[in-house]
């Protein structure tokens, strides 16, 4: 707080608007470099051949990792174990989000002698470990386990680095890097490509990133017979001081002809890609169009769609 000037930090009025980077990444190409920079300096972490998913805070990362290295659709879920004394919300969050795919079970001893190597077991190690300090390592060693190395304290000011941590999926955060726990701000360092995959279609569906104006669409789909728009009312806004239309983010598209079975498609083969129906629950009949655009990709779209329309009586 001394020093609230010069540690200060400008944000630019862009930044981090929309959800994604380029390529639809959820983490931006420099924050990457830097965080292969800080392991580098300090030693503690092998970042070379691996992918880094950011997440807000390692507490999301934590129970991304237990859905990545679950199995999916599987009859017998993965158990979810750690060695006693264990940070508290390893088993809180695993009971608050249990799925299908994973349980939480606790106590590691069980699983430590067990001959059953069948079994499935996600192990969380964490090293330094919460609360006694120690430099956990993992304990479970059969081909079904899959341990998710927790290196929140694996920085200098808390444990000597004695080699860089090398896990196939470890996790840090900037909450004991330097106390910025309020930011948020976590990152999990993934060696197998398929495990990164998974983490980060899961961290998606927390951030349900739709990326995505509506006078000009609706002019052009008032001259088809074939498509249709979502009508709302105007109505008196007390915040302009007068009746306005609705401007929506999204245009809720409807197929009116017969053949029509999936607009998804009818739409798709015009290179015009919305989002089905069914995603949202409604009918095969409806498409979801993202208006929140570039005005580029807006004025393609007004274009595939005008076309498609005036296509609508037969090729000309
Ligand atoms: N892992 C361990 C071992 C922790 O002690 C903590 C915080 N107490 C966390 C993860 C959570 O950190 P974050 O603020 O990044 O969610």
């Amino acid at each position: 707080m001394q020093n609230a000037a010069s540690s200060a930090l400008v944000v630019a009025g862009w930044h981090r608007m929309s959800y994604t980077y380029e390529d639809s990444n959820l983490i931006s190409q420099e924050l990457e470099t830097h965080i292969r920079k800080i392991h580098a300096i300090v030693g503690n972490a092998v970042t070379h051949k691996r992918f880094i998913v950011f997440g807000a805070g390692s507490t999301q990362l934590l129970n991304a990792a237990v859905h990545a290295l679950s199995p999916d659709n599987s009859s017998s879920p993965a158990r979810v174990v750690a060695s006693i004394p264990f940070y508290p919300l390893y088993e809180k969050q695993t009971v608050y989000f249990q799925s299908a795919d994973f349980q939480f079970e606790g106590d590691i001893s069980v699983w430590k002698n067990s001959s059953d190597t069948s079994m499935k077991l996600v192990e969380f190690v964490t090293a330094p470990n919460n609360p006694d300090g120690q430099m956990n390592k993992a304990v479970l060693k059969g081909p079904n386990t899959k341990p998710i190395h927790d290196h929140a304290y694996y920085w200098p000011h808390y444990t000597p680095i004695t080699a860089p941590a090398d896990g196939n999926l470890m996790i840090f955060t900037t909450s004991k890097l330097t106390g910025h726990a309020g930011s948020r701000f976590g990152w999990a360092v993934i060696k197998d490509q398929s495990v990164y995959q998974k983490m980060k279609r899961n961290i998606r569906v927390w951030t349900q990133h739709n990326e995505e104006p509506l006078g000009k669409l609706s002019n052009t789909i008032s001259l088809s017979n074939r498509f249709t728009l979502q009508q709302i009312p105007p109505q008196y806004c007390t915040f302009s001081h007068k009746v306005r239309a609705s401007s929506p983010a999204f245009a809720w598209v409807k197929c009116g002809r017969e053949e029509d079975i999936n607009c998804y498609e009818v739409l798709k083969a015009a290179k015009i890609i919305g989002r089905a129906g069914r995603i949202f629950q409604g009918e095969d009949e409806y498409v979801r169009l993202s208006l929140l655009r570039s005005q580029d990709d807006f004025d393609l779209l007004i274009h595939r769609l005008s076309k498609l329309v005036s296509e609508e009586n037969g090729p000309k």
